[in-house]
């Protein structure tokens, strides 16, 4: 069944709402973008994307410019000794796993939405329930009109105790590998993007509240404090920080409804997470081909309730995931850092496939297929 004609609103040009556009556009929706901004917000550091997205923006015929990672390394922090090494370029996955500017993902994106026939408007707050549509996908993340509007016992986000910095920096040539250096109480990673660029996200523990979001700034030099016993190369990179970002890490509950009527939400506006597993993006591309998937296949109603049963258990799973390595990475105590430490590299050296076979289920998983 083609979406023909089907008039659709997305709200947000967002890494979901781009995504949507283009998937839902080729399929043959007549589909309306609403984006605040005045333009697309090319705004952001590195994102990392995993096979599992990769697979997405293949099928979208979307191509930002990026590196293919090598490998991920896990590091201590003090003298930057490997833990453990998993091995990408042997490819176990089908897709790549990518690293690259957020901007350049939305710019792919964003081409790709055109090029499927989506029409944009800029500069518009869209309210969903004033749009005159079918169907009305809100991708507006974290902070727009969520699933908390189909939800309202959700409780409260939470803080986590947790806050993280994000800069970018220059640098030449280096290799195509992205590093997490492991700490009491903080961890930083740290992976090269395209154009001669590093970027770097320090995560310290703290008691004090900072606010959710992406654009707070912060001084270089309390980031530079708060690294100051990691290794060398590690305070080489923060001496060369001129502007830094500083958030709040919270932990959201996962909503059981995810969709009312002729409204879905998708993205970080349904299901925002930690980024310790790096998945908020790749979970967004995710949800964009699976709603166009039901939405190919069913009436609306149906569809929406099909999208949220495809997708609840394995988001859920993710963030799991991705709170559980907050713990893993910030082991306080030296005896039991070093005993999970050892645990890892012995791991690692006995049995180098059985690492990356623990994230088979993530990385492997492919909706375009
Ligand atoms: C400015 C910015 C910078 C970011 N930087 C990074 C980064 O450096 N690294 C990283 O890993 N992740 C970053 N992210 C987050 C990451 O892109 C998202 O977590 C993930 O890709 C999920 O995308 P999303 O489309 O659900 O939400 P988002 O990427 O947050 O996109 C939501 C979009 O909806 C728009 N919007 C919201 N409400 C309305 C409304 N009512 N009407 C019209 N438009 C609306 C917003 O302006 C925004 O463009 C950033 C997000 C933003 C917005």
């Amino acid at each position: 069944m083609s979406l023909d004609g089907r008039r659709i609103s997305i709200i947000g040009a967002g890494v979901a709402g781009l995504a949507a556009a283009t998937a839902l556009a080729r399929r043959g929706g007549d589909v309306v973008v609403y984006e605040r901004a005045s333009a697309l917000r090319a705004e952001g550091a590195g994102i990392q994307i995993s096979p599992n997205g990769a697979a997405v923006l293949s099928a979208l015929d979307a191509q930002p410019r990026a590196l293919e990672t090598r490998a991920i390394a896990l590091r201590d922090h003090r003298a930057g000794a490997g833990v453990l090494r998993l091995e990408l370029a042997r490819r176990r996955w089908r897709h790549p796993f990518l690293l690259m500017h957020r901007g350049d993902l939305i710019d792919g994106l964003g081409q790709a939405a055109q090029a499927a026939g989506a029409r944009f408007e800029f500069g518009v707050t869209a309210d969903p329930a004033a749009l005159e549509a079918e169907l009305v996908v809100m991708a507006g993340g974290v902070h727009a009109a969520t699933a908390r509007q189909f939800n309202h016992d959700l409780p409260a986000a939470s803080f986590t105790g947790q806050v993280a910095w994000r800069a970018v920096l220059p640098e030449g040539d280096a290799a195509p590998e992205a590093h997490v250096f492991m700490g009491p109480g903080r961890h930083l990673v740290s992976y090269p993007l395209p154009g001669g660029w590093r970027n770097i996200v320090a995560v310290e523990e703290r008691a004090a509240w900072a606010a959710e979001g992406w654009d707070h700034p912060d001084e270089p030099d309390n980031l530079r404090a708060a690294f100051a016993d990691f290794s060398p190369q590690i305070r080489a990179w923060l001496d060369a920080v001129e502007e830094v970002k500083l958030w709040g890490l919270f932990r959201h509950p996962v909503p059981t409804r995810w969709h009312d009527g002729r409204s879905v939400v998708i993205g970080d506006a349904a299901h925002p997470t930690l980024p310790f597993m790096a998945q908020g993006a790749n979970l967004a591309l995710e949800d964009a081909w699976v709603l166009a998937d039901c939405l190919q296949r069913h009436d609306v109603p149906v569809a929406l309730a099909a999208f949220q049963d495809k997708r609840r258990a394995r988001v859920c799973r993710a963030i799991t995931a991705a709170n559980a390595n907050a713990r893993n990475y910030h082991l306080r105590r030296p005896a039991l850092r070093l005993a999970a430490h050892t645990a890892l590299r012995l791991g690692g050296a006995i049995a180098p496939g059985a690492a990356l076979r623990r994230f088979d289920w993530l990385y492997g998983h492919d909706v375009t297929r």
